[in-house]
């Protein structure tokens, strides 16, 4: 009998394809086993067979992928957590997913999200919501919360999830796995079912930072398919460990104190006293604009995702409910019982921010708010190499804790939200327990830094030591 080759990370597993001591096909058929653990329901599709050809001469050596369910993929299920795209099969996949599959990742499932990557607790999702494999009771977070807790949960080695506000790095932490959410415009869009533009960007969620670097690296560069994508002028390779000797980090008082549980805020100052007994200088900086990001967020994402939810109107894909009576009542019937609650809150919020009267009120507004906070962040960095917060002032919460209260839902995006307005890299990478629950520690980085931040967070991912195994199914 062979070994359990699902134990083994990401990366080692690729290292074993490439030097032919592992068959790709083998891997794949005990992930594709254990993929059928699920009772998390962190998975919306799996693969049914294994692919004839994985492509294994690539970079990531045919190690399966999980990929959250609005990426397009070919013929599978394509859905964005919507009743409105339920059994969508769309007739081409993402670049990024196209991309991974070419380097040697071949789509083994896709993952249940908040309905268009709306939430932060994946409770929002048309399918059901999906459950915290550290505890059953509890939420995944959100919205890639069924990417982080498959890879917690050991059904996927790695998987891709999308970040708006936070939903890459947030969920990770929540499952105590990695969660590196890119420079906007580092990898391309074409292919993501959009929620807010500006601010939606594909990124990693693994088990280690080596296993995140690895998958980043095939991930970047331009795509003529979009516009707002770029070549990364410092494409990620191997990452090793930095040297923290001399590092500057940076710790937001804004971010940092008031509104963070007790249990997150002992975590995230224990983690930088090993920063500092390993060289680093930690002293405090100020981001005097990022208390009012959840403001601008809330203005600046529904108002985008009033304009890009607008094609799903029964006519071009999915749903479509016709009562009979003309044009507009079928448009009215297909998206008020397509969309679910949270959606239909910020198309209403969006539509009306954007409207002629309130334009320069609200969005306007917004806009200029999220420019002061991307300076607060150049001058910041004129000072310190990284800036390191708590990425989510909570564990994991109750599933149904916050469902009637959206406010209370907002904040949990407090720490996540200002680098999402500002474009900027940042990484969640697990910091220890509280109340038996992952905390996450997120770090921060100028534009294009990736490799900094991916090898400051090695060197504290090793010092803290964290222990994912009582998550694995
Ligand atoms: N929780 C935030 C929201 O609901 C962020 C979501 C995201 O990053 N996709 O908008």
């Amino acid at each position: 009998m062979s070994s359990d080759l699902t134990t083994l990370s990401a990366s080692a597993a690729s290292a074993k394809v490439k030097s032919g001591e592992v068959d790709a096909h083998e891997l794949f058929e005990q992930w594709r086993e254990r993929s059928r653990l699920d009772d998390l329901n962190a998975l919306s599709w799996s693969a049914d067979s294994v692919p004839a050809e994985i492509h294994t001469g690539g970079p990531l050596g045919g190690v399966p992928l999980g990929v959250k369910d609005l990426f397009c993929t070919e013929g599978v299920p394509s859905q964005s957590g919507s009743k409105i795209l339920e059994g969508y099969l769309p007739p081409y996949s993402a670049t990024v997913v196209d991309a991974l599959a070419a380097a040697g990742a071949p789509l083994l499932a896709k993952t249940h999200q908040d309905e268009f990557a709306m939430g932060s607790s994946n409770e929002n999702c048309a399918f059901g919501a999906v459950i915290n494999p550290w505890d059953r009771g509890r939420v995944p977070g959100g919205s890639s919360g069924g990417s982080a807790a498959a890879v917690a949960a050991g059904l996927v080695p790695w998987a891709l999830g999308t970040d708006t506000g936070g939903s890459i790095r947030q969920p990770a932490a929540l499952c105590g796995v990695v969660g590196l959410k890119p420079t906007y415009g580092s990898v391309s869009r074409y292919g993501m079912i959009a929620f807010a533009s500006s601010l939606d960007q594909a990124g990693p969620i693994t088990n280690s930072v080596a296993d995140a670097a690895l998958l980043y690296s095939q991930m970047t560069g331009r795509d003529v398919h979009d516009s707002t994508s770029v070549d990364h002028p410092d494409p990620v390779s191997e990452v090793p460990a930095a040297d923290l000797t001399g590092v500057r980090i940076g710790v937001p008082t804004e971010l940092s104190g008031e509104g963070i549980e007790s249990g997150v805020l002992d975590a995230f100052n224990a983690s930088l006293e090993l920063a500092k007994s390993l060289g680093a200088t930690v002293e405090p900086c100020h981001l005097p604009h990022a208390p009012h990001a959840l403001s601008a967020y809330y203005l600046i994402a529904p108002a985008e995702c009033s304009s890009n939810l607008a094609r799903f109107d029964g006519v071009r894909y999915g749903l479509r409910v016709d009562p009979g009576e003309g044009l507009d009542a079928m448009y009215g019937a297909t998206r008020s019982q397509g969309f679910g609650p949270e959606v239909r809150r910020r198309i209403m919020l969006g539509t009306y921010a954007l409207s002629s009267g309130y334009y320069d009120a609200y969005y306007g507004r917004a806009q200029r708010v999220r420019t002061l906070i991307s300076q607060d962040f150049d001058t910041a960095f004129e000072s310190f190499d990284v800036i390191a917060t708590p990425t989510s002032p909570c564990v994991a919460f109750e599933l149904g804790s916050k469902t009637d209260d959206p406010l209370s839902m907002y904040l949990s995006d407090f720490c996540t939200v200002p680098m999402s307005l500002a474009g900027i890299p940042a990484i969640s990478i697990p910091n220890g327990l509280s109340e038996g629950l992952p905390v996450g520690l997120q770090l921060v980085g100028p534009a294009f830094s990736e490799n900094r931040i991916l090898g400051i967070a090695a060197s504290l991912e090793a010092a803290i030591g964290f222990d994912g195994s009582a998550a694995r199914l």
